[in-house]
C-alpha cells in the first residue's frame, strides 16, 4: 500500500537555469522558484496520486501534503540536494510533522551523487518497498510488517508509527474506497470526498 515513486520532477531548461540562479535557497521569492514550486505540487498530486510518499495514505487527510526534502535541506544537513529531483516528493503533514520525520537525518553514507547515498529509511523512490515491508489485508485493518528482517523497514515503520492502530485502520478504509471506486468507476477525488463524508 505504499508504492516506489518512480517520477521524480525533472526540471526544463528555463526551470534549470533558475534553480541554478538561487544558490539552493527554497525559500527564494523570484517569481520562477515560485512558479516552479507550483508545478511541482500539481506534478506530484498527479503523480502520487495525492498519496504521501512515506505512509502511502491521501495526504488530505492530514491536512494538504508538502513538498519534501528526504535528505533535510536545512543548514549542517544537506543544502546540496534542496534542488536534486530525487530528493522531493510530496508528504502529508503527519508524516513531515516536528515528532516524525522533519529534520530527521535519513543519510548513513554520504555520497556526491545523490543516489548513490545509503538510506536508513525506505526510501520513496531509490527502495523497492516490497523488499522491506510486507502487508496483510483485512476488511478492517491492514497491517503492516517487516519483510526480511529489513532495518529500512524497521525504521521506517517506527519514525513514520506505519504500525499505529490508527493508520492501520486508515489504510483499510483507504483500500476499500479505492475498490469501490474501481467497481463504479467514479473520479477518485469525487468518489473519495463522498466516502469521507459518509465516515465521518
Ligand atoms: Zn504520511
Amino acid at each position: 500500500m505504499i508504492n516506489q515513486l518512480n517520477s521524480p520532477y525533472l526540471y526544463n531548461v528555463n526551470e534549470q537555469n533558475c534553480v541554478n540562479g538561487v544558490s539552493n535557497k527554497w525559500d527564494s521569492r523570484k517569481n520562477c522558484i515560485l512558479n516552479l514550486k507550483t508545478a511541482m505540487n500539481n506534478h506530484f498530486d498527479i503523480n502520487q496520486r495525492e498519496k504521501c510518499c512515506f505512509c502511502g495514505l491521501y495526504y488530505d487527510r492530514t491536512g494538504r501534503g508538502e513538498l519534501e526534502h528526504i535528505a533535510p535541506k536545512g543548514a549542517g544537513l544537506y543544502p546540496q540536494y534542496t534542488f536534486t529531483p530525487h530528493n522531493i516528493a510530496k508528504a502529508c503533514q503527519l508524516c513531515n510533522s516536528s515528532s516524525m520525520k522533519h529534520t530527521y537525518d535519513p543519510i548513513t553514507v554520504l555520497n556526491p551523487v545523490y543516489q548513490n547515498c545509503q538510506f536508513s529509511i525506505v526510501h520513496p523512490y531509490l527502495d523497492n518497498h516490497n523488499d522491506h515491508y510486507k502487508w496483510n489485508y483485512g476488511l478492517l485493518n491492514v497491517l503492516i510488517s517487516v519483510n526480511n528482517n529489513s532495518s529500512k523497514g524497521i525504521k521506517s515503520i517506527e519514525l513514520f508509527e506505519l504500525a499505529s492502530e490508527k493508520r492501520t485502520r486508515a489504510r483499510a478504509i483507504q483500500r476499500n474506497q479505492e475498490r469501490l471506486e474501481n467497481i463504479f468507476n467514479i473520479p477518485n477525488n469525487i468518489k473519495r470526498r463522498i466516502l469521507s463524508a459518509i465516515s465521518i
